[in-house]
């Protein structure tokens, strides 16, 4: 009988995947494109339902993925290295958690089978986000949704 093999993401640290494992492991939520707020106090951040000009607000992908960095300078390319710092990322992301040394959740990609599940489920915002153009900077803390760290 043969032995059950693990899936990647049980078997290796974040610094041990490749490339394509590494992208497979985003479940396409685009919650960490959305507005934060910190609190300059204790560095909890806070998540608005605010999107980011790029993220469409349906599907929650990024619209110019590959010259984002023109028009949002300080979009943040998620890497292995910053594994230690990814409390900021909601509790539901998947880098976030295998960080911390959990499993992927059952509605995830890769453990359904099923892309669509994420916003099914309603774990992404899809259709009940915000433009960042329709509320201004000022009133962002009124349309908060979660805390992450
Ligand atoms: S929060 Fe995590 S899983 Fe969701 S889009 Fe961002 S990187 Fe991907
Ligand atoms: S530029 Fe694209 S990837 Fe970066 S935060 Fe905005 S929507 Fe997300």
């Amino acid at each position: 009988m043969a032995a059950k093999v693990e899936p990647f993401w049980k078997r290796k640290t974040l610094e041990q995947m490749d490339q394509d494992e590494w992208e497979s492991l985003c479940d396409g939520c685009g919650l960490c494109c959305l507005q934060k707020l910190e609190d300059e106090d204790d560095g909890s951040v806070y998540y608005t339902r605010i999107a980011c000009k790029l993220l469409d607000l349906n599907t929650c992908r990024c619209t110019n993925y590959s010259e984002r960095r023109k028009f949002v300078p300080d979009c943040i390319q998620l890497t292995p290295a910053q594994a230690d710092s990814f409390q900021w990322l909601p509790p539901t992301c998947a880098y976030r958690l295998i960080s911390e040394g959990k499993d992927l959740l059952i509605w995830h990609p890769l453990v359904c089978g099923d892309p669509e599940q994420v916003h099914k489920q309603r774990i992404s915002q899809s259709g009940r986000m915000l433009s960042e153009g329709s509320v201004p900077e000022d009133e962002w803390e009124d349309h908060l949704i979660f805390r992450a760290g």
